[in-house]
């Protein structure tokens, strides 16, 4: 068929209208599919697609870091209270300034991770606050000697390696961490009277080991993490193109392939939401059956082709002569339209069904043996709703006006006939 489509609004079907899906770009579903098609140990995030991750793991990363930091600062008191009463006054003393450089690091880190910060001003947070932390730590071994010296920087590095893992974070800051406490590790073992500097080189060698091994840990942890977000992306890609086919469906389902006006079932779930939920608020409403008159000959003279491009034309003619998009035009037959006019009086109702029929007959679509004259015309019966008569049913009204039509067929076709219950008035 060469006959060009009217574009006309199709009211959706309000009980199925759904919250429409925070779309993805093409560039992201096309990085997501690729990752998930390569190997899973090649997986790497940057650009959109890092940002994306970053903003939905944000809340759990928080909350993990805060809750660490929480915890530390807890043990970090306890076990001070638990030293006070165990331990000489004056051991404990030598722990105290150190122990308290903890708190303070720890609580600051926690604040900041209650609302998300720019990248960089994460880690400059988090990897300062575990610094102080460790430090913390060691210091008070180093300050107290003797066999807590050690100790406390074997808790350090203990301390170190349960952020490296429980971290969601970049696996440059988990490097950094694990670099920190070694350093500090060496450092002070370098610094340790009881020891050689080779022994402290070779505990340094082999806590470096179990350092680098939670790292290789926490980035395996990292990838699955990002595996689970590009399939959980991948599904949301999916849904997104499935609502979309189904929307596509649901308007096709409710439109006049030929014309592109709505079909008669998209008419009947219009006048049926009206009924059972307008018709209350509003100022009653009109309906118009147009018919082509002699359409017949149309078809047998011209052919079945300029038969189909006159409806067309026709349904145009008759979408464009609408108030808004409150009203609606739906083929109902063959070359039968129904035009619903919410909250139209009579007076309205007769105008625009005034306006199709001169558009009709002004288009000078040719209809040689149309026994009204020469042009495509239409016949247009109306009925009328009154406001407050809300026991008419939409299919009385419909045979109200299919009665009207009857009578404007009868009156000689080309005209408007509104009906009334006594009184049949035509014109045109
Ligand atoms: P009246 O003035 O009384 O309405 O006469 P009419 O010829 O228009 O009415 P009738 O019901 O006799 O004929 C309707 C014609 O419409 C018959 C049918 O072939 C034609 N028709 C129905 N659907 C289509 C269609 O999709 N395309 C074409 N080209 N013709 C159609
Ligand atoms: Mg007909
Ligand atoms: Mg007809």
């Amino acid at each position: 068929m060469d006959t060009e489509r009217t574009t006309a609004p199709i009211k959706p079907v309000r009980a199925s209208s759904r919250k429409p899906l925070q779309r993805l770009s093409p560039a992201i579903v096309e990085q997501v599919e690729r990752l998930l098609g390569g190997r899973t140990r090649d997986i790497r995030f940057n650009g959109e697609l890092a940002l994306l991750f970053r903003e939905r793991s944000w809340p759990r990363t928080a909350k993990i870091i805060r809750a660490w930091m929480v915890w530390v600062i807890v043990l970090d008191v306890l076990t001070l209270g638990l030293n006070a009463v165990l331990l000489p006054t004056e051991t404990v003393m030598s722990m105290l300034w150190p122990a308290s450089i903890l708190p303070p690091a720890a609580l600051v880190a926690s604040i900041a991770f209650l609302r998300p910060h720019a990248l960089w001003v994460q880690g400059v947070f988090i990897l300062s606050a575990v610094f102080l932390i460790l430090l913390s730590v060691a210091l008070v071994g180093v300050n107290t000697g003797g066999e807590f010296y050690e100790r406390h920087l074997n808790i350090m590095l203990f301390v170190a390696v349960t952020a490296i893992i429980i971290f969601p974070v970049p696996l440059g800051w988990a490097m950094a961490i694990g670099a920190t406490a070694l350093g500090i590790y060496l450092v002070f073992q370098l610094r340790n009277p009881d020891i050689k500097a080779g022994s402290a080189l070779a505990g340094t060698l082999f806590f470096a080991s179990g350092v680098a091994a939670t790292v290789v840990a926490r980035r395996t942890a990292t990838i699955f993490a990002q595996k689970t977000f590009l399939l959980e992306l991948r599904d949301r890609s999916r849904l997104a193109e499935l609502t979309d086919a189904n929307s596509q469906l649901e308007l096709l389902a409710r439109t006049d392939p030929l014309t592109g006006v709505a079909n008669r079932r998209s008419m009947m779930e219009t006048l049926h939401y009206f009924w059972s939920e307008d018709l209350k608020r509003t100022s009653g409403a009109a309906m118009l059956m147009c018919d082509i008159d002699d359409f017949k000959h149309l078809n047998d003279n011209l052919g079945h082709a300029e038969g189909d491009r006159c409806l067309v034309k026709v349904a145009g003619i008759i979408q464009s002569s609408m108030r808004d998009e409150r009203d609606q035009v739906a083929r109902y037959g063959g070359e039968e339209f129904l035009v619903f006019l919410p909250g139209s009086d009579e007076q309205e109702a007769g105008v625009i069904a005034e306006r199709i029929r001169s558009r009709v007959e002004a288009a000078s679509l040719p209809n040689p043996t149309s026994r009204v004259g020469p042009w495509v015309t239409v016949s247009i019966g109306v009925a009328i709703l009154m406001q407050n008569s809300g026991l008419v049913s939409a299919e009385h009204m419909q045979r109200q006006a299919d009665a009207a039509l009857y009578l404007a067929k009868k009156t000689g076709r080309n005209c408007v006939v509104v009906h009334a219950s006594e009184v049949g008035q035509a014109s045109g």
